[in-house]
């Protein structure tokens, strides 16, 4: 008698723990359904990579099919919205007032630049620098069809430019643009690979846009319009690199730079110049 109804006893405690269990365990499936279903807090789901470029080479196009501009108005690690200025192929006449600008604003901006001989070249070199502006590499010669010859050919342009920028500014960058891009229409696909490779191997780190004045035509552009294209190619994006160019054609630049530091100013953005620890902004190879 006393052992059945210890085993009655027995067997309820063990159905009260069974349902128990059971009632438990739906109850976390509830729970759990319930949060997968929800949408993800403060998320930390994959960023999108900030590779994608929405800007065209410099002269001519044939990123447009492979950029991806939306997905890459990401949110930043830390969540500072940034403009870096950057310009291509000075020093030039028109680099002078570009810096006054710069200066007048307080605005630190990069500067890749190629091959200048005279003494006007050789100092506005070291007045980048001085004025605490980022100095990279563009190109000595410029000239494509050279420097795309091979991955010896472009690193012989390159360490001759960073030779020269030692001598005459005391700096030898380790940041560096394509002339065209990292995907242009220039090079052979596997050369340029190749040249990846090796600026890689050697330290170098390069640089995209995904932002640009489209100022590469025969005859400088309204300063308005320079700065309608940059606003637009840029669109809502907080890490903004934008693409000009110094040369002595650009005449309105400087007053295209004093309207960009206003207007992003404004909108609470911080003007930054590039190292090699910045986050690169690379076109997408595919
Ligand atoms: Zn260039």
């Amino acid at each position: 008698m006393f052992i059945k109804s210890f085993r009655l006893k027995t067997a309820a405690a063990v159905c009260g723990a069974v349902l128990l269990g059971v009632s438990l365990g739906l109850l976390v499936l509830l729970l759990a359904s319930r949060s997968a279903q929800s949408p993800p807090q403060s998320s930390v789901c994959s960023e999108p990579e900030q590779s994608a470029a929405s800007g065209t080479e410099e002269s001519g196009t044939e990123e447009s099919d492979t950029a991806q501009p939306e997905e890459s108005s990401s949110e930043s690690s830390e969540n500072q919205k940034t403009v870096w200025l950057t310009f291509d192929d000075g020093p030039s006449a028109v680099t002078a007032e570009i810096l006054d600008v710069l200066k007048e604003k307080e605005v630190p901006a990069t500067f890749f630049v190629i091959g200048a001989t005279t003494d006007r070249g050789r100092s506005l070199y070291q007045r980048i620098v001085d004025e605490g502006h980022a100095l990279g590499i563009h190109s000595y010669s410029h000239r494509y069809q050279q420097i795309y010859a091979s991955a010896d050919a472009y690193w012989e342009d390159f360490t001759r430019l960073a030779d020269h920028l030692e001598e005459c500014a005391g700096v030898r960058p380790t940041i560096f643009r394509f002339p065209g891009g990292s995907v242009n229409k220039f090079a052979d696909p596997d050369i340029l690979k190749q040249i990846k490779q090796k600026m890689e191997k050697e330290g170098m780190v390069w640089f995209d846009w995904n932002a640009l004045a489209n100022d590469d035509g025969a005859s400088a552009a309204p300063a308005e319009e320079m700065f309608e294209n940059i606003l637009q190619s840029a669109g809502d994006n907080e890490q903004i690199l934008i693409l000009m160019h110094d040369d002595a054609l650009r005449t309105t630049a400087p007053e295209c730079i004093s309207m960009l530091i206003d207007h992003y100013q404004g909108l609470g953005y911080t003007f930054e110049k590039l190292t090699a620890e910045t986050e690169p902004i690379h076109f997408s190879e595919k």
